[in-house]
């Protein structure tokens, strides 16, 4: 493999400090050329004196004189705003998007739109805007690969087969802390207990969309834009232990399945090195421990977040893009302690039900959607 220069954006987080981990084992493969972060300016700094890339976003500008007498030899770059410019680079080959949320989105475009290879983390983008990054892709002569271990999966699988011959895309969920949880006994769920996955350890935001189960609906959405598979033939299922990690069942009843222990580093490298498989220290799993694999179906009612991300790519048009934003908004104010628990699907409903058209889609005009969405879903239950 020719070696690889990476912009990593979104590096002080959980998925971008694990790519991190896997530059230090390839630093014959991989080389950075720029490191992005929100508003951790000292891990930031730290990574920068580690791995010397010539650019250096960091987006709370209130951090920007601080990390700029912090750290030499590298451009230091001010505001969330410039991230696009920074997947754009010239010197860039890669472009990890590590970031969360809406925030993501932008890059991702502006990425495939420079030619860049994309490994994709930040399912959001495909969320709000799947219709036009597939477009982009059409246009462009790049790739995009998922990051997300289900879609990894599912990728895994479907290497050297047609996709004419998918029957069904089965998507594995753990079900999060609650699965057994009854209704009335999430009324009464706290942040820390939603903050607590037990089988991934992850950003803030993902942790909670994976215990409303948020987190299954966008990465349905997610599978429908990049593998081109009607909704109808993706089926959720729990799988509490997160062994296997998606599966794919063809038109001749045969199914192929991906299965690793829950850890994000395999995903990530298999879509930094795709389409080659490259070597990675972490751990297997011991087949000769007694271990059991089980699976039950998804409880609509108790995890009604599955069915109205299903509903809003049904829908069409800005439905998933506020979908997203709704959910963004209402799982910040659950963390902020603001609304309960339950209300998050609420805040969800009630946005996806104001949806009056839904024509054109660009940047502008999802942007706009989004910040209305925000706007209205911050006022819900005040
Ligand atoms: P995280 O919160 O740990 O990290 C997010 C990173 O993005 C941080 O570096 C942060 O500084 C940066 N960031 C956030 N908002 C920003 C903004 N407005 N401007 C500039 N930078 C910003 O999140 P994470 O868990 O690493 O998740 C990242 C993405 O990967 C999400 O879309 C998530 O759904 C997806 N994902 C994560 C995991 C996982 O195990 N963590 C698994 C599958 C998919
Ligand atoms: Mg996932």
């Amino acid at each position: 493999m020719k070696k690889q220069k990476l912009a990593i954006l979104g590096s002080t987080g959980s998925i971008g400090t694990q790519a991190l981990d896997i530059v230090r084992q390839h630093s014959d493969k991989f080389e950075i050329v720029a490191l992005t972060a929100n508003s951790n300016w000292e891990l930031l700094a730290e990574q920068v004196k580690e791995f010397s890339p010539s650019y250096t976003l960091i987006g709370n500008e209130g951090h920007f004189e601080t990390l700029k007498n912090t750290i030499n030899h590298t451009e230091v770059i001010s505001g969330s705003d410039k991230l696009p410019e920074i997947a754009s680079l010239e010197e860039v080959d890669t472009v990890l998007n590590a970031l969360v949320g809406f925030a993501g989105f932008e890059s991702t475009v502006a990425a495939i739109r420079a030619g860049k290879k994309v490994a994709l983390a930040n399912k959001e983008s495909l969320v709000v805007g799947g219709a036009l990054i597939t477009e982009e892709l059409k246009k462009s002569k790049t790739e995009l690969i998922p990051v997300d271990s289900e879609h990894s999966a599912m990728l895994q699988c479907l290497v050297g087969e047609s996709m004419s011959n998918i029957e069904k895309i089965i998507i594995t969920a753990s079900g999060g802390p609650f699965r057994e949880f009854s209704l009335k006994q999430m009324e009464e769920v706290t942040v820390a207990e939603a903050l607590n996955h037990p089988n991934w350890n992850m950003g803030a935001k993902i942790t909670i969309d994976s215990s409303t189960m948020m987190n299954k609906g966008l990465e349905i959405i997610e599978a429908y834009w990049l593998f081109d598979i009607p909704v109808e033939k993706i089926e959720p299922v729990i799988h509490p232990q997160s062994i296997i990690h998606s599966m794919i069942t063809f038109i001749d009843g045969s199914s192929k399945a991906q299965l690793g222990l829950p850890d994000m580093k395999v995903p990530i490298i298999y879509a930094l090195g795709y389409p080659e498989r490259l070597p990675l220290e972490t751990a297997r799993i011991d087949w000769n421990k007694i271990q059991n694999l089980t699976f039950e179906p998804v409880d609509f009612k108790r995890f009604p977040c599955v069915k109205l991300a299903m509903d809003s790519i049904k829908l069409g048009g800005y439905a998933p893009a506020v979908l997203n934003a709704a959910n963004e908004v209402a799982v910040e104010r659950f963390l902020n302690k603001e609304i309960g628990y339950i209300y998050i699907a609420e805040v969800v409903e009630k946005s996806l039900a104001k949806i009056e058209s839904s024509d054109s889609l660009n940047i502008e005009t999802l942007k706009e959607i989004d910040k209305e969405t925000r706007t209205y879903a911050a006022s819900i239950l005040k």
